[in-house]
C-alpha cells in the first residue's frame, strides 16, 4: 500500500512523522511519504490518518493501480 499526502492541505505540524517516522517524512515544512506501508505498521498509519489535523493522508491499495 503507498500513502499519498496532500501537501497543498499539509501544515507540517509533524504528527504523523512522530507516530511513524519510517513511514513520513518532514521537507520543507511538509509531510512526503517515505515508504510503503508494511502490514505490521498498519495501526500506527492508520492514527496518523485519523489524527492528522487537516485530514491529509490517505492510502491507496498498490494492487488496485494494476
Ligand atoms: S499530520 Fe497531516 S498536517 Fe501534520 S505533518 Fe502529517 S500530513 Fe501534514
Amino acid at each position: 500500500m503507498k500513502v499519498c499526502i496532500n501537501k497543498t492541505d499539509c501544515i507540517g505540524c509533524q504528527f504523523c512523522t512522530d507516530i511513524v517516522p519510517d513511514v513520513f517524512g518532514i521537507e520543507e515544512g511538509v509531510a512526503f511519504p517515505k515508504s510503503e506501508i508494511r502490514n505490521h505498521n498498519d495501526n500506527a498509519v492508520q492514527e496518523a490518518i485519523e489524527g492528522c489535523p487537516v485530514g491529509a493522508i490517505s492510502i491507496t491499495e498498490k494492487s488496485e493501480a494494476a
